[in-house]
């Protein structure tokens, strides 16, 4: 039998352990076109919760930082012009096994190839304006959250 503070100690181990949290943004096209409630209610059906929260717009720099990796790619400019074009909604989710979950949940990236019930499917414009982001690690989720919300904003 484990004792009161032995569980409460597996507990939290479980609650802060990586692999529980992503990072989304739903992006300027899905915001402009209404869709933030439409979204949201996906990503909270399918079992995440919303632990952070933020309706912002990035500078074209801020955009570029987001996407560093993309850099030497061909699309890198038009990126950093499109998630700087409007307001985004920056959430950080949290579900058991998230980033694995919630790219599942998003569908492909060009959503000429994202399958049915997946976000991107149903609200996605082109491969540039997909509606929403995904962190693709655990590691990323970790920075992309940082890099939008103070930790007393990480609820
Ligand atoms: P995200 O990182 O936004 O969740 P993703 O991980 O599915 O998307 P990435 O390869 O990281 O896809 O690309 C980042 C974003 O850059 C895409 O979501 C899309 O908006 C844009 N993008 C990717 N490939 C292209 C391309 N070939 N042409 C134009 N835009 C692209
Ligand atoms: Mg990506």
């Amino acid at each position: 039998m484990l004792n009161l503070a032995t569980f409460v100690a597996l507990t939290n181990f479980k609650f802060n352990m990586s692999g529980n949290r992503t990072f989304t943004m739903v992006k300027p096209d899905a915001v402009a076109d209404r869709h933030i409630g439409g979204i949201t209610q996906m990503i909270e059906a399918a079992g995440f919760r919303v632990v952070a929260a933020k309706l912002t717009k990035l500078s074209e720099e801020r955009a570029g930082q987001f996407y560093e990796v993309h850099k030497e790619r061909g699309f890198y400019g038009d990126l950093k012009a499109y998630m700087s074009s409007g307001a985004v909604v920056a959430m950080i989710l949290e579900k058991e096994n998230a980033v694995a979950d919630f790219r599942k949940l998003i569908g492909a990236t060009n959503p000429a190839n994202a399958e049915e019930g997946t976000i991107r499917k149903k609200y996605a414009k082109s491969l540039e304006a997909n509606a929403v982001h995904g962190s693709d690690s655990d590691e990323n989720a970790e920075i992309e959250s940082n890099f939008f919300f103070s930790k007393t904003e990480q609820f």
